[in-house]
């Protein structure tokens, strides 16, 4: 069994990325799993999706903790500790991360591998926020058992509702990853026999106990959501006429006013949904694209 876990933030296709390597891998005569793993949380927030691929039915589930591979959408992640993507990685692991940092810069004690599929995806989709033709091809090219037909006809399938033009870049996209990247040597992994363990009962609890009880007052102060960001919004203070149009839209309540009278963003906590930008009357709100959080 060939073991693929993603990871990207809400937004970036990485779902779709899980599903199209699935579907090409059992376009390619294998037999194959994929899902995603994400909460309630919107755009931006990590996202995992995970794909097995096999000759064998696949009778594994759960989450993948040991993959073969690890492909990295985005490559703040390497240093968010609550999405920590290269977990359970072994020295054989392949990883990926879209980035365009030499593999050496990112500083991580694993072999990585890195090229900038958000300029590729500006260049064929012109949208740089959307991975799932361009990381599935990645996956699929370096698992080196899926054709590349099989590859075109699964990103047929799975961009279901798209244009005829976002379908031809997403294709195009596609074959011209394949080009780029060399398939690596990644051995399928004897399956590992199943073995039922204790069947355990569910027992019903009266609600007092069943039900959740929050003890603790609120945290959502030291969740630093600001490496969720894609791009950044900045405020053209010279331009801005302080109407806190802004201040009132943010859906996440991170703009504040300064002690005269300013919008002023706090970005340890700012998503970059962008809507401020959207709605600021003069346009204003200027958005920058996050390259990353290294130092
Ligand atoms: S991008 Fe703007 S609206 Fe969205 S969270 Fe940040 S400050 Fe708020
Ligand atoms: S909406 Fe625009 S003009 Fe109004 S306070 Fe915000 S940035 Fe300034």
């Amino acid at each position: 069994m060939w073991r693929i876990r993603i990871h990207g933030r809400g937004g970036q296709g990485i779902k779709t990325a899980s599903q199209i390597i699935g579907s090409a891998g059992f376009y390619s005569g294998f037999q194959a799993q994929d899902f995603p793993l994400y909460g309630a949380e919107r755009r931006g927030a990590p996202v995992i999706a995970f794909t097995r691929i096999s000759k064998d039915p696949v009778l594994e589930r759960g989450p993948i903790l040991s993959p073969d591979i690890i492909l990295i959408g985005d490559e703040t992640l390497l240093n968010d500790p609550q999405s920590a993507p290269l977990c359970g990685a072994e020295p054989s692991t392949i990883i990926f991360v879209n980035s365009d940092r030499t593999p050496e810069s990112l500083k991580h004690n694993f072999t990585v591998m890195a090229i900038n599929l958000t300029d590729l995806c500006i260049q064929y989709l012109d949208n740089h926020t959307v991975y799932s033709s361009a990381l599935s091809a990645v996956g699929a090219r370096l698992l080196g058992i899926i054709e590349l037909p099989d590859l075109l006809q699964a990103v047929e399938d799975e961009l279901t509702g798209v244009s005829s033009k976002v379908m031809k870049g997403n294709l195009d996209l596609a074959r011209k990853i394949f080009e780029v990247i060399q398939p690596a040597v990644v051995s399928e992994k004897v399956n590992k026999p199943l073995i039922a363990k204790q069947l355990v009962f569910p027992q019903h609890r009266p609600v007092i106990e069943a039900a959740p009880i929050i003890l603790q007052p609120g945290n959502m102060a030291l969740r630093k959501t600001g490496n969720w960001r894609v791009e950044r919004p900045e405020i053209d203070y010279e331009h801005c006429n302080n109407c806190l149009i802004c201040y009132a839209r943010c859906p996440d309540g991170v703009i504040g006013v300064d002690s005269d009278g300013r919008p002023e963003i706090d970005y340890d906590h700012c998503k970059g949904c962008l809507i401020c930008a959207q709605e600021c009357p003069g346009h204003f709100i200027n958005t920058v694209r996050e390259t990353g959080m290294f130092p």
